[in-house]
């Protein structure tokens, strides 16, 4: 017994096409937005862009005291 048939293979390739395109219907019509990147440090507040704030962590990724 196969699971993967034929029949399988394209509900799921309709069914991936079908959500990417609604995805790129509600960006287009605003009712989606794309998630910042840019979020800001819970402690001083500033812009981080990397994993952790460089400020409030030391050369070595460790909080400082
Ligand atoms: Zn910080």
């Amino acid at each position: 017994m196969t699971l993967f048939t034929p029949h399988l293979a394209l509900l799921a390739a309709l069914t991936t096409a079908a959500g990417a395109v609604m995805m790129r219907l509600g960006l287009c019509r605003g009712m989606l937005q794309l998630r910042k990147i840019e979020r800001r440090c819970p402690a001083c507040g500033r812009l981080v862009r990397d994993r952790v704030c460089p400020w409030c962590a030391g050369p070595d990724g460790s909080a400082k005291p």
